[in-house]
C-alpha cells in the first residue's frame, strides 16, 4: 500500500479487479494509488542534464472493467512553464486524443474516462524503442526501396539505426530525431518524411539524393526516458552540445557518420514546450524561402505561424560543424506538442523536408548566378 494513502488517512487496497497505473518508462515518475480512482504521479528528473519541459511522464492504464473516471495528479519536476502545461494525451489502441487539466503552480490535474482495457496517458505522447522497431519493420515490409543500418553502436550496446532510401551515387539528406531523447515528436516528424518519400510527389527526389532518417538517433536516451545519452555532464551526453567533443559512443558514432555524409541537407528535430513551432537556420536565405514555402501552406491552424531564428556560429555542434565544413544546408526545429496529434507533428516533418529542399535547391540555382543572399 502506498504511504501516500496513509497520511490521507485512506486505505487503498487494490485487488486485481482495480484500475491499475504504472510507469511504462522505468524510473521516471512516482505513482501513487490516493484513492479508488485517484493517482497522483511525481516527476523524478531535475537537473541541468535533464530538459525538465520534457519530463517523461507515460503511463500504462489498465481497467478491466468497464470505462471509469478517473483524477491524476502530475506533479511536475519544475514549474517555470505551468501556463504551457494544461494538456495531456490519452492512446487507447491506435486513438489518440487530448486531455485538458486544470493547472495549479505545481501541477496539473487531470479528470477524464478511462477506457475499458488497456491504454496510454501521459503530458506528451510517448515514442520508444518498440515504436521505431514496428515502424521500420512496417514500412520495410511495405517498400524494398527502404533498407536499414545501424552507424554503431550506443554505450548501452543498442544499434543506431537508420532508414536510407533514394539513389546511393547522389549527395545525402539527413533527418535526425531524437539527438535529446525526451523530445518524441521528432520521431513523428520522421515517420511523416519516411511515408511521404514512399508517395508520387516525391519520386523523383530518389533520384537526385539519398535520404538517411534516423527516427531515434539517441536510443538509450530513448529507453531510458531521458533527455541527453546517459546521466551526467552536458559536455559530455548532450549530442548538441558536446558534438564535437565528447566520447559517448553514440555521439561519436553520429560524428564519423556525419562527416563521412558531409549531406547536401541536415534536419535536426527537436521539441520544446511553448506553442509556435520553430525553425532555426544559419542562412537568412535558407529561412526565408523555408518560410515562403511553410507560411504559404495551407493549414493556418497548425503550420501558419513559425518562429525563426537566424542563428550565429554555434561552435562545437555537429549541425554547425556540417554547415561551415560542407556548406550544408541546415534546418532544425522544434515541434511543440501543445494539443497536436501525432498525424499534425507527421505532417510538419514533410512541411519541414520540402521547405528544407526548397530552400537548398534555390541555393544551387543561385551559385548559377541567380540573387542569393548567405
Ligand atoms: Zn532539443
Amino acid at each position: 500500500m502506498p504511504a501516500a494513502a496513509h497520511r490521507s488517512g485512506r486505505s487503498v487496497m487494490s485487488t486485481p479487479d482495480d484500475i491499475n497505473l504504472r510507469s511504462e518508462v522505468p524510473d521516471t515518475v512516482t505513482v501513487e494509488h490516493r484513492g479508488e480512482h485517484e493517482w497522483r504521479v511525481t516527476q523524478r528528473f531535475l537537473g541541468d542534464e535533464h530538459d525538465n519541459n520534457h519530463n517523461v511522464t507515460w503511463l500504462r492504464i489498465r481497467n478491466p472493467g468497464p470505462e471509469t473516471p478517473i483524477r491524476v495528479e502530475v506533479i511536475w519536476a519544475e514549474f517555470r512553464y505551468m501556463a504551457d502545461r494544461g494538456f495531456g494525451y490519452l492512446k487507447h489502441g491506435d486513438a489518440w486524443a487530448t486531455v485538458r487539466g486544470e493547472t495549479t503552480p505545481t501541477s496539473t490535474v487531470y479528470e477524464f474516462t478511462a477506457p475499458a482495457g488497456d491504454s496510454l496517458f501521459g503530458t506528451f505522447p510517448w515514442y520508444g524503442i518498440e515504436d521505431e522497431s514496428r515502424f521500420i519493420e512496417t514500412i520495410c515490409a511495405r517498400s524494398t526501396l527502404y533498407s536499414v543500418r545501424s552507424i554503431g553502436r550506443t554505450g548501452e550496446g543498442r544499434p543506431i539505426n537508420c532508414l536510407c532510401i533514394g539513389d546511393e551515387s547522389k549527395p545525402s539528406f539527413v533527418v535526425l530525431a531524437r539527438m535529446h531523447a525526451a523530445e518524441s515528436a521528432g520521431s513523428w516528424a520522421v515517420e511523416g518524411a519516411a511515408e511521404y518519400l514512399l508517395g508520387d510527389e516525391a519520386r523523383p527526389l530518389l533520384e537526385q539524393y539519398r535520404f538517411h532518417l534516423f527516427i531515434s538517433v539517441n536510443p538509450d536516451g530513448v529507453a531510458n526516458g531521458i533527455k541527453l545519452t546517459r546521466m551526467g555532464p552536458v559536455e559530455e551526453y548532450d549530442m548538441v552540445r558536446g558534438g564535437m567533443t565528447s566520447a559517448d559512443p553514440t555521439i561519436v558514432a553520429l560524428r564519423e557518420e556525419l562527416f563521412s555524409l558531409q549531406p547536401a541537407c541536415l534536419i535536426s528535430h527537436h521539441s520544446y514546450l511553448w506553442s509556435v513551432p520553430f525553425l532555426g537556420v544559419f542562412e537568412r536565405q535558407v529561412g526565408l524561402d523555408m518560410l515562403d514555402y511553410l507560411v504559404n501552406d495551407d493549414d493556418l491552424g497548425n503550420t501558419g505561424a513559425w518562429l525563426v531564428r537566424f542563428t550565429g556560429a554555434e561552435r562545437g555542434f555537429l549541425r554547425w560543424e556540417c554547415y561551415s565544413r560542407f556548406d550544408t544546408t541546415v534546418a532544425f526545429t522544434e515541434l511543440p506538442w501543445h494539443h497536436r496529434l501525432p498525424d499534425t507533428i507527421s505532417g510538419q516533418g514533410v512541411d519541414i523536408l520540402k521547405a528544407t529542399l526548397a530552400a537548398h535547391q534555390h541555393k544551387l540555382r543561385a551559385r548559377r548566378g541567380e540573387m542569393y543572399v548567405r
